[in-house]
């Protein structure tokens, strides 16, 4: 079985390279991709850059190219619902992409014909994830994602994007990610530790907690693959 782990961004992925401490790095398509072999399981691992066609590019590379046949998700978003704070954990149940519109033809946001505005993750992944969040005594919320290609710090267009979709969290890469997997037969599940509440003060937020709730949202990922490989 090969895994995918999946991040945007160098700290997002850093403290699972850390964890596994040897890989094999090989470079394809302007990113570096890291295959190693962990508990008896063959990963690959990534970081895409921001946003959603460089996180297509990569999720389609982890799987095209490199085999992947399961794909997890490890990074930060901002958080809609006021249940989340500063280095919660969210699952997301399923996921859309908030920044499409072709609303002027009596569309839904986040629809496009022959797509759909929510791609669902996959449900053995997430019962997975709920065995982890009970050993590890964490309280793991499970909610729905948007997407779009916009750092969001203002809490106007926040509200719209919960009300919308009815969105717990938003970052820039989930909902791209589903679309990929979802297209590719490929199970993915999609976690972020939360690094800011996509409000006004969202860019100190994030600067100030991008490392730790990286490192917080790895850490579960990496007991994922430890769970996976049982
Ligand atoms: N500081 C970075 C840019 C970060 S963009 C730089 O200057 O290079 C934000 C990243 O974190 C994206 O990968 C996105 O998925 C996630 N994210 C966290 N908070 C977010 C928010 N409020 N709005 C959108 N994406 C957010």
């Amino acid at each position: 079985m090969k895994l995918a782990i999946m991040g945007a961004m160098p700290e997002e992925i850093a403290p699972i390279l850390e964890k596994i401490g040897t890989y094999k790095t090989t470079e394809y398509a302007g990113n570096k991709y890291y295959e190693a072999t962990y508990n008896g399981i063959d990963l690959v691992i990534a970081y895409s850059k921001i946003g959603k066609v460089f996180s297509t590019l990569t999720a389609a590379t982890m799987i095209e190219h490199f085999g992947a046949q399961k794909l997890l998700f490890s990074g930060v978003a901002g958080a809609i619902s006021s249940e989340l704070k500063v280095g919660d954990l969210i699952v997301a149940t399923k996921l859309s992409q908030h920044d499409l519109d072709i609303t002027a033809f009596g569309h839904p946001f986040g629809y496009v014909p022959e797509g759909a505005v929510f791609v669902e993750s996959d449900k053995t992944l997430i019962e997975l994830s709920k065995q982890v969040a009970s050993e590890m005594g964490l309280h793991v919320k499970e909610g729905i994602i948007a997407t779009g290609d916009q750092f969001v710090a203002n809490e106007e267009r926040k509200n719209w994007i919960g009300s919308t979709f009815g969105a717990d969290a938003l970052e820039m890469e989930g909902g791209s990610v589903a679309v990929v997997c979802n297209a590719l037969h490929v199970p993915f599940f999609i976690l972020r530790a939360i690094s800011d509440a996509a409000d006004m003060d969202a860019s100190f937020s994030f600067d100030a907690f991008l490392e730790s709730s990286a490192k917080t949202s790895a850490e579960f990922v990496m007991k994922m693959v430890d769970k996976i490989g049982e």
